[in-house]
């Protein structure tokens, strides 16, 4: 037999990248399509010579291509869609049709062939829900579709229902990960992410910008983490057809961050609080406390987050600096 060849779409993005160099070095043949909307060539470009990699610019909506790419590979890992929420605060439409009809596409292409395919979700479809720590089977509560934040967990919810249909009425193997705040070297802070965004205002010596009160929390997990779990959750039968959350439960306050970021990077930044509405959009909504409870994925693969949250910081000071 020969090597397990994998797809990965948005493979030219921060954890697209990622997943690419892990499944390199794991003897596999890697093909990614991106269409550089958000990702960027450079988080490729070491991989460029590689015997085993090759990569597709073009989107996901192109069926043709996407048919092609498929019937090529034995495992899809589906991460192509719009990311961060500022983008996709500017990018609503955009946003809706990649995510949507975009990984309607991969679905009707892998169905031909019973591919394999892992669905990249969120952390952002338990919205407001203050039943904590989230579990993957537990009630949702999404604000209203006026508020422009929650299009994005709505058009993931989609694509998680589509993955599980096409699980049941199709036998598609399918597995979903909801990420919780995946961080690390190569996330650019430019679509709204805090962490490398307060990493290069500390860099800067400007103002480490806290949006609210800063009271807030998140769990921040390392890129390396997520792509073990992710890679293990591939290559095991009992994982498909379930959905499992990915990350770290270690919280912190968006404050808390701030301060350690600011810490561990020397900085003599302020740390300046900013309303909302300012940071946004009038009327928007966010979070408060967001905790994955990592129970079901530990119990199938043995995931269990190695980085702490110290050394993903310094992996993000440093990437930054180079
Ligand atoms: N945030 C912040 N300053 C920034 C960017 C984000 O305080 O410059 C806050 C944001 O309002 C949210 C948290 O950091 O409460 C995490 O934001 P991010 O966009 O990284 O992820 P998500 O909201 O999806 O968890």
């Amino acid at each position: 037999m020969g090597a397990t060849r994998a797809l990965i779409t948005g493979g030219a993005g921060f954890i697209g990248s990622h997943l690419a160099e892990r499944l390199l070095a794991d003897g596999e043949e890697v093909t990614i399509i991106d269409d550089l909307s958000t990702g960027s060539f450079e988080n490729i470009a070491h991989l460029e010579q590689h015997p085993n990699f090759r990569y597709v610019i073009d989107t996901i909506l192109n069926e043709q291509v996407m048919g092609d790419l498929i019937d090529e590979s034995d495992t899809v890992y589906h991460l192509a869609a719009a990311v961060g929420v500022a983008y996709v605060i500017e990018n609503i439409l955009k946003s809706i049709q990649i995510n949507i009809r975009g990984t309607e596409i991969v679905f009707e292409q892998a169905n031909r062939g019973k591919k394999k395919v892992i669905l990249f979700s969120t952390s952002e479809i338990y919205g407001k829900s203050n039943s904590l720590p989230f579990r993957e089977d537990q009630d949702r509560l999404m604000g209203s579709p006026t508020v422009n934040r929650w299009s994005y967990a709505a058009t993931k919810v989609v694509d998680e229902i589509l993955a599980l249909a096409y699980h049941r009425e199709k036998k598609v193997p399918v597995v979903v990960v909801r990420c919780f705040n995946t961080c690390g070297p190569r996330q650019t802070g430019q679509y709204g992410m805090v962490l490398p965004r307060f990493v290069k205002q500390a860099l800067l010596g400007i103002p480490i910008t806290v949006y609210g009160d800063g009271k807030q929390s998140r769990c921040f997990s390392s890129v390396q983490d997520v792509v073990e779990g992710v890679v293990r959750l591939a290559r095991k039968e009992e994982a498909v057809g379930r959905i499992f959350n990915i990350g770290s439960d270690h919280e912190i306050t968006i404050e808390d961050l701030a301060a350690r970021v600011k810490e561990l990077a020397g900085s003599s930044s302020a740390i300046e609080h900013v309303p909302y509405e300012k940071a946004y959009e009038q009327g928007f909504e966010d979070m408060q406390r967001r905790v994955p409870d990592l129970t079901r994925i530990h119990e199938t693969v043995g995931f269990e987050p190695k980085v702490g949250l110290d050394e993903l910081i310094l992996s993000v000071i440093s990437h930054f600096k180079r």
